[in-house]
């Protein structure tokens, strides 16, 4: 009897249907003789609408108070599926992330799990039940509610394998697995058969959210097995996502990640002395605003350099209105801002050990006539900072130059 941990998201319970054709299938895993754990996510678009809520009260809503409103949408899954099993006459149980002892540390709106007491999962799973948890929340050690990040549905899923030892996490969305690049953005993105931890790990951080960054983490540090697959087809294969020497075939470039979250800023004629950098990042951690690229480059002036980092849309007020300070202070010529960029990487292992993906990625974004405003590089990705309205187009010929439509 296998042990299996499954995670549906919001797509996938998007309506009472959608919850009903879900708990068919789920009926199905269990009565072929597998024990199931299964982990839901709000329906779809509830958590944006109660967040949008929360700011026609106030600009920036408490973290904890918000915590409290949006983990009501995992509650309402976690109930309906529970019925909607009960009626098929499948018993299975729903359990909040405190009931299960979901325990986090104290970071609103970005938790991270720190323990999982399985007993009841356990006793649950021993009584013959289908045990549905509500999935990106948990509580501290003081009992708050926290949650996991956006996406964190996924972390729950994942720790709880880790936790219970499971044989497979299973991660039911929208697409059929994990493409080459996002599928709603080129059309012919290839549906890979299998990922390393690492590349799956990379293509997360730069920004392709089939995944969160922290479920990847989690199956890697765990070597849990993990499969992201479609819950809208039947008999889905996916793609799994395993350690490396798993892998028989490994190519050059496996994918191409986009991130549409990022924001540049730049101070313009800094003078160029020991020190610059720490006087200009340290404000910006102060306010725990996270540093993306930075590009430190000499002016054309004699003695003064210009410093360009990127940061999160959120944060990108934040970091303005700090520049500004610092412009004066510093006596920088000028502050530059623009939050209409974005970050478009290449990552493959098959990289290590070849030269030149780079040139050629950048041979192919001059054919297209596209800028490049900042490069940076890792021994598995590349990644280069562009004009939002080149996305869709970077990605393609991107796309096609590396052939990752072919097998
Ligand atoms: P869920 O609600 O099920 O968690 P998400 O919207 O979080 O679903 O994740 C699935 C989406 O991830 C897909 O609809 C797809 O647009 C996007 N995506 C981005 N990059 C990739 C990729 N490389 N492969 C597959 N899907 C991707
Ligand atoms: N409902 C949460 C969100 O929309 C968590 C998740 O779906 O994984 O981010
Ligand atoms: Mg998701």
């Amino acid at each position: 009897m296998a042990l299996i941990v499954q995670k549906y998201g919001g797509t996938s319970v998007g309506s009472v249907e959608r919850i009903q054709t879900v708990a068919k299938k789920i009926k199905a895993f269990k009565d072929s003789g597998n024990q199931l754990v299964v982990s839901v996510s709000a329906m779809s678009g509830e958590t944006n609408r109660m967040a949008a809520l929360a700011r026609v009260i106030q600009d920036t809503p408490s973290l904890r108070e918000m915590d409290v409103l949006l983990t009501t949408g995992e509650q309402v899954t976690i109930s309906l599926l529970s019925m909607a099993l009960q009626q098929l006459g499948c018993d299975a149980i729903s359990y909040t992330g405190s009931q299960v002892r979901i325990t986090t540390d104290s970071e609103h709106g970005k938790a991270r799990i720190k323990s999982i007491d399985d007993h009841r999962i356990r006793d649950s799973l021993d009584e013959g039940k289908v045990v549905v948890v509500a999935g990106f929340q948990g509580t501290d050690e003081e009992g708050n509610i926290t949650t996991l990040g956006r996406g964190g549905s996924d972390t729950t899923a994942v720790a709880l394998a880790a936790a219970l030892g499971a044989d497979e996490c299973q991660i039911y969305t929208d697409v059929e697995g994990v493409y080459t690049t996002d599928p709603r953005i080129e059309p012919n993105a290839r549906k890979m058969n299998t990922v390393s931890y690492e590349e799956m790990l990379e293509m997360a951080s730069l920004g392709s959210k089939v995944l969160q960054i922290r479920s990847v983490e989690f199956a890697s540090k765990y070597k849990v097995p993990l499969r992201v697959l479609s819950s809208l087809v039947d008999n889905p294969v996916g793609t799994l996502i395993t350690s490396e020497e798993n892998i028989m075939e490994q190519a050059l470039i496996s994918g191409i990640a986009h991130n549409k979250d990022e924001a540049k800023l730049s101070l313009i004629g800094v003078p160029d002395e020991p020190g610059i950098a720490f006087k200009i990042l340290k404000p910006i951690s102060v306010a725990n605003i996270e540093v993306d690229m930075i590009v430190q480059s000499v002016s054309a002036r004699e003695g003064l350099t210009n410093f360009a980092f990127t940061v999160h849309r959120n944060d990108f007020v934040g970091a303005s209105n700090i520049l500004d300070h610092l412009r004066k202070e510093l006596g920088a010529m000028a502050v530059q801002s623009d939050d209409k960029v974005v970050k478009v990487s290449l990552v493959g292992i098959g990289m290590r050990s070849h030269a030149g993906i780079a040139a050629k990625m950048f041979e192919v974004l001059h054919g297209e006539n596209i800028n490049i405003q900042m490069i940076s590089t890792s021994e598995i990705k590349i990644s280069v900072v562009i004009d939002e309205k080149y996305l869709e187009l970077a990605v393609r010929s991107l796309h096609s130059a590396f052939e990752l439509d072919k097998e």
